[in-house]
């Protein structure tokens, strides 16, 4: 039996165990952390019975994929729970906008020209988003099957964001899109700095930003329950350092960042590719603070009490003065921060009326500083009275981060920078993206295509690659 051994048990490195299981090899998953699942775990961060996610905590692009239709996680008890207000984006006096299921509801309420613009931008590619989604969740270097749905994308993906804001006039629509920019942890003039903005915004209207029931554990408790049903075998605790310690084996998935894998193949790795990965660029960092908060946020914009995402950080032109700073290395005084209210949509998150309320601000790369007090006077900027709700927090800065996943380098939350360069050719610039170079040998993290999120699709196309080197022979 053709015998597999899978290094890290993030989504995708389960998505690689599940299809080459699925295919009839033996595989074995081996983790350095103690509990399973990478940056899909859940834990009671602040106080007993309140459940935080420990990473990912909102999954739009993880509902209706490839991986999602290929195996019924479902069955294994994975479910999706989505808030009435997908997300928002509070600004000063009360005021701000936010994102609805529907893109009609969401111009409504953005109104006048504002409204109809979103209508146009986002309807046109609401409509065409599974063939679009499915393009774009795959190496961008492939023949499209879709390629009039792609090119529509692509003209408002390959914007920088500060463009194509240039369509909305008032500041609410043009924070609500940079709000969306801004997962991209890029600055938003820069070149597709818009691009994961407008997919996760289409993808907002078309399947929901919803987050997994109790948690995002689920997801990953779901893909090991899969996987062990497939016959695959799990050790934690165990760093792996080099491919020797691994056994012979004929297929071995590096769910790790680049770096990591260089130093795990050592010498065996083509020089051309190891000096690539010692060169993969990593993105600026996340500073994430968990807090446990009564009442929950008395946001003043209303609409932002009901929202499962809030983005806070006033409007386009501060949010892209943050990440520019940011960019530059420089902590801004202000900067963006990103807030998920799981428990609106989700009770079970929550302890009588004590809540857990999510947060990371975009901090430099490997920032030493403490972000906390910068996330929290951000929060009581847009929600007076916040500071007084606070019961517990739980910080996690740049250097735990990376400390508790070494795939987060420098805090970076993406697994690499998402620059034009990278966002199309990633790990290096190659047609083989998830080819090390040494027969068998394959990297399946968030550093290959398709990126970051915990959808598992890097690991579900490498895991296809791998089949397709074995079966060559
Ligand atoms: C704070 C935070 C917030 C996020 N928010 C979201 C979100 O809301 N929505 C979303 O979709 N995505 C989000 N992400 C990103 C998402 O979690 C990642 O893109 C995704 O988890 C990447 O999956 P992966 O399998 O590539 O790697 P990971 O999930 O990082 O897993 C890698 C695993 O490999 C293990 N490992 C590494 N090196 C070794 C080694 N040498 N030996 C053994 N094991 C090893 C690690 O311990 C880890 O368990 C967030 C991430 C973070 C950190």
């Amino acid at each position: 039996m053709t015998r597999a051994v899978v290094v890290g048990s993030g989504p995708n490195g389960l998505a690689a165990a599940l299809v080459l299981a699925d295919a009839g090899m033996s595989v074995e998953v081996v983790e350095a952390t103690d509990t399973l699942g990478g940056g899909t775990r859940s834990a009671e961060l602040t106080l007993p019975g309140l459940v935080h996610d420990v990473c990912a905590a909102i999954h739009p692009l993880a509902i209706a994929t490839r991986f999602s239709q290929a195996f019924d996680l479902a069955e294994h008890g994975l479910s999706w729970v989505e808030p009435e207000v997908q997300y928002s984006h509070p600004l000063d006096a009360g005021r701000g906008a936010a994102a609805y299921r529907s893109v009609e509801e969401t111009a409504r309420q953005l109104g006048g020209r504002d409204g109809r613009t979103w209508a146009r931008v986002f309807g046109s590619l609401t409509d065409r988003f599974d063939t679009i989604a499915d393009e774009f969740l795959q190496p961008v270097l492939h023949v499209p099957r879709h390629p009039a749905h792609l090119g529509r994308f692509s003209l408002y993906a390959g914007q920088p964001a500060s463009l194509l804001a240039r369509r909305w006039r008032d500041d609410e629509a043009r924070a609500l899109l940079a709000g969306l920019a801004a997962h991209a942890f890029r600055p938003l003039g820069s070149l597709a700095s818009s691009a994961i903005g407008v997919a996760l915004g289409t993808a907002a209207h078309r399947y929901g930003w919803g987050a997994a029931v109790g948690g995002s554990a689920a997801i990953s408790t779901a893909m090991v329950a899969a996987a062990k049903q497939r016959g695959v075998l799990f050790e934690t605790g165990r760093t792996v350092t080099g491919l020797d310690e691994l056994g012979p084996a004929d297929v071995v998935m590096l769910d790790t960042a680049p770096g990591a894998a260089a130093d795990i193949v050592g010498d065996r790795l083509p020089r051309h590719v190891a000096r690539a990965y010692r060169r993969y660029r990593h993105g600026p960092g996340a500073f994430k603070v968990d807090f446990a908060v009564e009442g929950g946020v008395p946001w003043s914009h209303e609409p932002s009490r009901r929202a499962g995402t809030v983005h806070v950080g006033g409007t386009f032109e501060e949010v892209a003065a943050a990440e520019a700073s940011v960019a530059r290395g420089q902590m801004p005084e202000r900067p963006f921060v990103l807030a998920a209210q799981q428990y609106v949509a989700d009770p079970t998150r929550s302890v009588g009326d004590v809540h857990p309320f999510y947060t990371y601000a975009h901090v430099p790369a490997g920032y030493t500083g403490d972000a906390t007090e910068a996330i929290v006077a951000q929060v009581e900027r847009f929600a007076p009275g916040f500071r007084d709700r606070i019961r517990a927090t739980a910080v996690c800065s740049t250097t735990e981060m990376s400390r508790k996943n070494a795939n987060y380098v420098g805090g970076d939350i993406v697994s690499g920078a998402n620059d034009p360069l990278q966002l199309v050719f990633r790990p290096r610039v190659t047609l083989h993206p998830y080819a090390t170079g040494v027969d068998g040998v394959l990297l399946c993290s968030a550093a290959t295509p398709p990126g970051a999120g915990a959808h598992g699709m890097s690991g579900y196309w490498a895991a296809r690659a791998a089949l397709r080197s074995v079966a060559r022979g």
